[in-house]
């Protein structure tokens, strides 16, 4: 029988009370795992995790930057320490400043690849013990079309996105032999406050072309990266790794 159960799993998302990577613990939570959000605003976290309890889910929440090391060692031992184990990480958290390279300050630069490429390594050594110890540990990493296509406006977006995408096939050939699978998923775009510009006026001739390059012709939701998670979370899925999934309406292939 083909398993996609992840009854007595537990994981972690970052990122996890909005957007992409609720969408995703809200997923992870149906398909029975437990799920632990870690994310700066604790309101927000808050609300997320009433949701997928309202929703019959198991999650709780932790004040986590993942700018910090201390902050990503406290999420995955309150994980540990809540649910028993730490068998699914999503080092989804992430930023976008779009500004073109001339223009783009040190600061720019320093706080996206901080937090959307070495944020997520960061989470991912520090998982590892506990994914190994998991017996079948399996890391989601979040990349992006702008890990494949380039932008002039979204130049250290764009360079942490492909490092997502090669640390990912690094860390999966790293540790497949400790029982642990990285893969990642390639969202196209999808409604979330890191697109919310594309819904405004000013929006409208951005938001036009993104649809009219899609072959599926519409912007996508939160909830359509969930399969995706689970499958890539579940034991469906126990002989891939390193793979990126896109899940972007047929973006990358036009
Ligand atoms: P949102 O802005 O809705 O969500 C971003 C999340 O990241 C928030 O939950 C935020 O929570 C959290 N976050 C940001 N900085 C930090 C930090 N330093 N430490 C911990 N958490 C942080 O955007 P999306 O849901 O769209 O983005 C989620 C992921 O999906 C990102 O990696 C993004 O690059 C990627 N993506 C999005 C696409 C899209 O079209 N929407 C397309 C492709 C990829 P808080 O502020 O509370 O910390």
């Amino acid at each position: 029988m083909v398993n996609f159960d992840l009854a007595g799993r537990a994981a972690l998302v970052t990122g996890g009370n909005g957007g992409i990577g609720l969408g995703i613990a809200a997923g992870l939570a149906e398909a029975g795992a437990s799920v632990l959000i870690a994310a700066r605003n604790e309101q927000k976290s808050a609300d997320a995790v009433q949701s997928i309890v309202d929703g019959g889910g198991t999650a709780a929440a932790v004040r986590c930057d993942v700018q910090s090391s201390d902050d990503i060692d406290g999420a995955i031992a309150a994980t540990v320490e809540r649910f028993g184990g730490l068998d699914i990480l999503v080092p989804n958290a992430g930023i976008g400043v779009g500004v073109r390279p001339e223009k783009m300050t040190d600061e720019d630069w320093a706080s996206v690849i901080d937090i959307n490429l070495t944020g997520v390594f960061r989470c991912c050594q520090s998982s590892y013990p506990h994914l190994v110890a998991s017996g079948h540990g399996s890391i989601i990493t979040i990349t992006s079309m702008y890990g494949i296509f380039g932008s002039p406006t979204v130049a250290s977006y764009s360079a942490s996105k492909g490092g997502v995408v090669q640390l990912t096939k690094s860390l999966a050939t790293a540790w497949a032999r400790d029982g642990v699978r990285v893969n990642g998923i390639a969202p196209g775009w999808i409604w979330s406050e890191l697109t919310a510009g594309l819904a405004t006026d000013a929006g409208t001739k951005r938001r036009e072309t993104i649809i009219d390059r899609t072959p599926m012709a519409k912007i996508g939701e939160p909830s359509d990266l969930a399969g995706a998670a689970v499958f890539l979370a579940s034991d469906a899925a126990a002989f891939v790794t390193g793979h990126v999934l896109a899940v972007d309406g047929g973006y990358s292939i036009a």
